[in-house]
């Protein structure tokens, strides 16, 4: 029997015992499925600080980290299981995954390590809820991630060996219809423990979907959807129904935080529809991503914060060739991936959202003119129907927003999205005045 659904359960559906007994009704349908969860919230973080103290040798702080997370997985064994025989294998399976981490205290410690550590996570929210349906005598297998998903040297998923792997390990339960796994980790090259990097459980439910062409990959969360505006800022904003892959992508990577922007790609590759569902509202039918789904002038407004320009002007750009060459081999130089570009004949506004290397990237770059700098800056993202040889397209926005100061404009990049930058401050004002203009 071939596998129908992904179903990925991100760290607030596990955040505690009642969220996870609340999966059940949703994973026991007919349906073979496989089970992605992440860590329960908190987790991950937690895991992380330990790991930064033990790097400077902070061994008694980060000990005292561990027992009181270990405390606090006591207790959620303690409240998930209704029997005795359960708690006790509980209790020992939070040991043995504790007393693991405290070896770590005794060692040097490096990143081999530190992924170990972290991986701990999504180990422990799998086995609790693995355990969970046994006690309620539902039927289930636990398969190891770390079994079949790989990333080569490059840090990509190797799609190759994670077809075979996952294939292979699943022809060992033909008959299950309930097959839990592990979201974010996943082993390297070398076969070590690593990782597809924070909030990567989307990913791995993404790219096991592709390998597996199933017929749709569900990504549960605790909000019904996309928005077609940030609701932390802006009253009545609304859930969109269908986006393209396009579109997704788009409002995922532009701040949209319910969806990891790189999980787009794998479904899209295999034209599998990824559906956005809610854990506190399952009959809600969510967001619907597929490669269907209908042009509409405006369907989302989303912002990115941390946004720094660079401005560079130089007379020797003058109708001369290679210089913009010459521009981006700084960013490359510094492996620093550039957002947004406007070009004139004597200037290039550019941005970046990681602002690591910045100083080095303006030092380097004042050999080719002069340059400019502004820290938070915001890109706002406007999706919608952009296409080139559509006319009239985008009046409203400007309209919207002509108390506000544009400071970059990006048009005609891609046909589902405009965007413009601004200073972080008047974002939340550029936000409100764009719901009012485009969605009322
Ligand atoms: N647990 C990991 C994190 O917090 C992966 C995930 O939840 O997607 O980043
Ligand atoms: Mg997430």
């Amino acid at each position: 029997m071939d596998i129908v659904k992904i179903m990925k359960f991100g760290g607030t559906s596990v955040g505690n015992p009642d969220r996870m007994r609340a999966l059940i009704p949703l994973v026991t349908d007919k349906d073979r499925k496989i089970v992605v969860l992440s860590a329960m919230s908190g987790t991950t973080n937690n895991l992380v600080e330990i790991t930064d103290l033990l790097y400077p040798g902070n061994v008694n702080e980060a000990s005292s980290k561990i027992e009181s997370l270990r405390a606090a997985y006591h207790q959620v064994v303690h409240d998930l299981f209704a029997t005795d025989p359960f708690r006790k294998t509980g209790h020992e399976l939070i040991d043995s995954h504790f007393d693991y981490i405290n070896n770590f205290t005794l060692r040097v410690f490096t990143k081999l390590q530190e992924k170990a550590i972290i991986a701990q996570g999504e180990l422990l929210s799998t086995s609790l809820f693995h355990q969970l349906l046994q006690e309620r005598e539902i039927k289930s297998v636990l398969l190891p991630a770390l079994n079949f998903m790989r990333i080569d040297k490059d840090g990509e998923p190797d799609y190759f060996y994670i077809e075979e792997n996952v294939s292979r390990e699943l022809r060992k339960h033909k008959s299950e219809t309930i097959i839990i796994t592990q979201g974010f980790i996943c082993r390297n090259v070398y076969g070590e423990i690593d990782n597809l990097k924070r909030g990567g459980s989307d990913y791995s439910a993404s790219i096991i979907g592709a390998a597996l062409k199933v017929k749709e990959i569900q990504i549960w969360t605790d909000i019904s959807g996309f928005r077609n505006n940030d609701p932390r800022h802006v009253e009545n904003t609304k859930i969109i129904r269908e986006l393209s892959f396009d579109e997704a992508a788009e409002l995922a990577y532009f701040g949209a935080k319910i969806l990891h922007p790189a999980s787009v790609n794998p479904a899209r590759e295999k034209n599998i529809p990824v559906r956005l569902k809610n854990t506190m509202d399952p009959e809600d039918e969510g967001t619907l991503v597929t490669s269907t789904s209908k042009l509409v002038d405006y369907k989302a407004v989303a912002a990115k914060d941390g946004i720094s320009v660079l401005r560079i002007r130089s007379d020797r750009m003058l109708m001369a060739y290679g210089f913009l060459r010459k521009v981006f081999e700084i960013f490359e130089a510094y492996r620093t991936p550039i957002d947004m570009i406007t070009t004139s004949e004597v200037a290039v506004s550019l941005t970046i959202d990681n602002p690591q290397y910045l100083n080095q990237i303006a030092q380097d770059l004042r050999e080719l003119g002069t340059v400019e700098v502004e820290k938070n800056q915001t890109i706002i993202c406007i999706v919608g129907d952009f296409r080139t040889e559509r006319v009239g397209s985008a009046p409203e926005i400007f309209l919207a927003l002509n108390t506000i100061p544009l400071k970059m404009i990006s048009y005609g990049g891609s046909p589902n999205s405009l965007s413009l930058l601004v200073d972080s401050s008047d974002k939340i004002q550029a936000l409100k005045l764009l719901s009012k203009h485009l969605f009322s």
